[in-house]
């Protein structure tokens, strides 16, 4: 019955053909199929047909009986015949019903679309094999738009115990393009192409990890043998696909480090020596060290430093920012710091200037509110080198702002600022600056290996001690009351209390009547002069919100209300009690960011997730995990398999994300032993140049010309 064998054998024969030809030429397609293929799915040549890979299989060694089918929507398959066919219905509303029989008994097909197509083309009792989903309606087994063959087509045709199912689109769909027709192109091209791919990888690999050959891979990806043949056969083009990515990315990063010098800061002097001596107001943590000293050891070479800083809310990456500017003043370089948002910039300031009062070292802050005045003295002192370090937001990044002698840029939560303008900091000197870019944002281990695969990382995955950890309760809008007495024994205590509110654009409006009803209830339930409650969102000048954050920094109010502003807002450690409204619509990064505006104090804090009972099942997740966790790092594993890699990183990055056949989040494993075998590879052989490297040098090759997906990653 399978026809595959004979085809093997010819498909081993090496007969060359290009694989760049377009696919209108493939018999059964034409131009304008192949416009269509082009443009739904990026499918032109015959090398993208190849390389186009089903997303599931279906069982198809079984045949049901009419009389064995249940209601469960699994596809399956019938062999019968049609003995009746006759239209319901008027014009649009108008359907195409088959009688289907075996010697069971009887069902029906049904067409909504493309009846008159379908009832030319269909052979009277002749024997068909059906496949699709059948469901009970009227005590009558239906199955709509089944894919058939006549059984005899059935027999002849190269198929398999595992049905490859090809990922399509509806307009394909409603073209008559269906699966059935993807098998078709695909059987058709492997008997036209007759080709025996390349091996990519270098022998010595597909041996030792016993990976199948590329061939192979490729046949049964396709038309798969066994269970077995196509587990191998994914294994092993999963593998290859992110092997090479981590190759380039790897590469990326040795070839930066060999070609882009930066500064060497030979020294560790007075700067760094008396301030770590006298004025280091507590321990470093072990994390902390670990982490200044892979710093240390980048600023020391000749190569740039490119370093991702990732430490969760609160894990102390601030002081390791500033002992690393100590080192670039030490070593006669300025230094400067950069914030997404004005507050946060003023925050870092005013920490920063308080750690190094006893010491002298020059300190200013440039934000878009600075005034001329205060600007003229720091383009001057900055040109001067009487500047040590700038503090500010992306105003730093103007052309207008020049250093005599830039050493170190450090920015915060990279998230917010485009790569464009990370470009712009290296711009800043004669030799690019060493960059360290700090995040409170963990990002996934698989994600950093295939998104950041080429910058160096460090992590703080400790907090300080004594840090007590928030407790996290769900509580539905129900025991709101409960709540609110939970608030006034706080307030009794003399903490302080948030509330946030989500504020998700489309529903804006919605929203701000949430806020502000909300708003309303608290003010009733704590009313003056015994509370204070203050206020701040979006729609408020910036002079406005300034105030009232100042008022709960003070202490003045006891409560903050709030949008997701506070998000990367003000650090206030008496505030002890986080409560977030509707949190069944926040994303788990945002719930997490938000958490850690408490828990900065010495007092035990919470966090409370108010929500209604209507809750998707993702949401639970959502929230059972923040009760669950304070750990940043599991947090974002959980998100990016709720939220796949794309959503976390956005577009930015898709180009590295966008992978043909394997799953960051579900090939962890296999990621993690490409990047390993790449790592090995490029140590013996940076540049590939050796003979035993010759194919994957060729692939690279091959790879690195047709895309220049990585331009964009720094
Ligand atoms: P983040 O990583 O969120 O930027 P910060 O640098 O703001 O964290 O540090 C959070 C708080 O922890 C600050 O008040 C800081 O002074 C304090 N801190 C940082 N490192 C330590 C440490 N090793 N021991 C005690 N407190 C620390
Ligand atoms: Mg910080």
């Amino acid at each position: 019955m399978f026809a595959f064998d004979y085809l093997r054998t010819t498909y081993l024969d090496v007969l060359k053909i290009n694989l760049q030809r377009s696919i209108a030429y493939l018999k059964g397609v034409g131009p304008s199929r192949a416009e269509l293929l082009g443009k739904e799915l990026g499918i032109y040549n015959y090398a993208d047909l190849v390389n186009f890979f089903p997303n599931r299989y279906i069982d198809r060694t079984q045949f049901f009986k009419i009389n064995q089918l249940q209601p469960n929507n699994s596809e399956i398959q019938i062999i019968g015949k049609v003995t009746a066919l006759r239209t319901i219905g008027q014009k649009r509303g108008s359907r195409l019903v088959a009688t289907f029989s075996d010697e069971t008994g009887t069902m029906e097909l049904v067409w909504f679309r493309g009846a008159k197509w379908i009832k030319d083309s269909i052979k009277i009792d002749k024997p068909y094999v059906v496949f699709g989903k059948a469901s009970l309606f009227n005590k009558t087994y239906n199955m709509p738009h089944p894919e058939m063959e006549l059984l005899v087509e059935y027999k002849k045709n190269l198929r398999t115990a595992m049905q490859p199912v090809y990922p399509s689109t509806e307009k394909l769909g409603n073209k008559g393009i269906t699966n059935r027709v993807f098998q078709k192109m695909m059987q058709t091209l492997f008997e036209e192409i007759n080709i025996e791919f390349q091996e990519t990888l270098a022998e010595g690999i597909v041996e030792e990890l016993k990976l199948l050959g590329k061939s192979e891979a490729m046949f049964n990806i396709h038309f798969p043998k066994s269970q077995e043949l196509l587990t191998r056969s994914l294994y092993r083009l999963k593998f290859e696909e992110l092997f090479f990515i981590q190759l380039q990315l790897i590469r990326k990063k040795i070839i930066r480090k060999n070609k882009i010098k930066g500064y060497t800061f030979e020294k560790v002097g007075d700067y760094f020596n008396n301030f770590y001596k006298s004025h280091l107001p507590f321990d470093l943590t072990n994390a902390q060290k670990k982490v200044l000293k892979e710093i240390r050891k980048d600023i020391g070479s000749n190569a740039q430093m490119n370093r991702l800083l990732q430490g969760d809310v609160g894990s102390g990456k601030t002081i390791v920012a500033v002992l690393s500017m100590l080192i670039a003043l030490d070593n006669n370089f300025q230094a400067t710091l950069i914030a997404p948002t004005e507050i946060l910039a003023i925050q870092h300031f005013n920490a920063i200037v308080e750690l190094l009062q006893k010491m002298p070292v020059n300190i200013m802050l440039l934000t878009g509110s600075s005034k001329t005045s205060e600007r003229k003295i720091i383009h001057k002192t900055l040109e001067t080198g009487d500047l040590h370090i700038l503090i500010g937001t992306h105003a730093v990044f103007e052309d207008k702002v020049i250093f005599k002698n830039l050493g170190l840029a450090i920015i915060d939560e990279q998230h917010r600022f485009g790569v464009a303008q990370r470009a712009k900091m290296w711009m800043k000197n004669n030799l690019p600056p060493h960059v360290l870019v700090m995040t409170a944002t963990p990002i996934p281990r698989t994600l950093a290996m295939s998104v950041y695969g080429d910058l160096d990382i460090s992590v703080i995955d400790e907090l300080p001690p004594g840090r007590k950890s928030i407790k996290t309760i769900h509580r539905f809008d129900s025991n709101r009351l409960g709540v609110f007495k939970f608030v006034r024994d706080e307030i009794e205590l003399g903490r302080q209390i948030y509330i946030v509110y989500p504020l998700i654009k489309e529903s804006e409006k919605l929203d701000y009547k949430d806020l502000m009803d909300g708003y309303e209830s608290i003010i009733r339930e704590f009313p003056l002069p015994k509370y204070q409650v203050s206020i701040v969102h979006g729609k408020m000048k910036p002079k406005d919100k300034g105030f009232e954050m100042q008022r709960f920094v003070r202490g003045e109010t006891q409560i903050m209300v709030a949008t997701t502003v506070i998000e990367v807002g003000v650090n206030v450690p008496n505030a002890s009690v986080m409560i977030i409204e509707s949190s069944e619509r926040f994303g788990l990064s945002q719930l997490h960011q938000l958490r850690g505006r408490v828990g900065r104090g010495a007092d035990q804090s919470y966090c409370i997730l108010m929500s209604s009972f209507k809750l998707t099942s993702d949401a639970k997740t959502r929230l059972q995990t923040m009760v669950e966790t304070n750990d940043g790092f599991q947090i974002a594993e959980v998100d990016l398999k709720l939220r796949g890699p794309g959503d976390l990183m956005g577009t930015q990055q898709s180009g590295v994300l966008d992978l043909k056949i394997a799953d960051i989040v579900k090939d962890a494993n296999i990621l993690q032993q490409a990047r390993n075998l790449a790592l090995s590879v490029l140590k013996k052989d940076s540049d590939l140049s050796h003979p035993e490297n010759r194919r994957i040098r060729n692939t690279y090759i091959q790879i690195t010309k047709n895309k220049a997906i990585w331009a964009n990653i720094s």
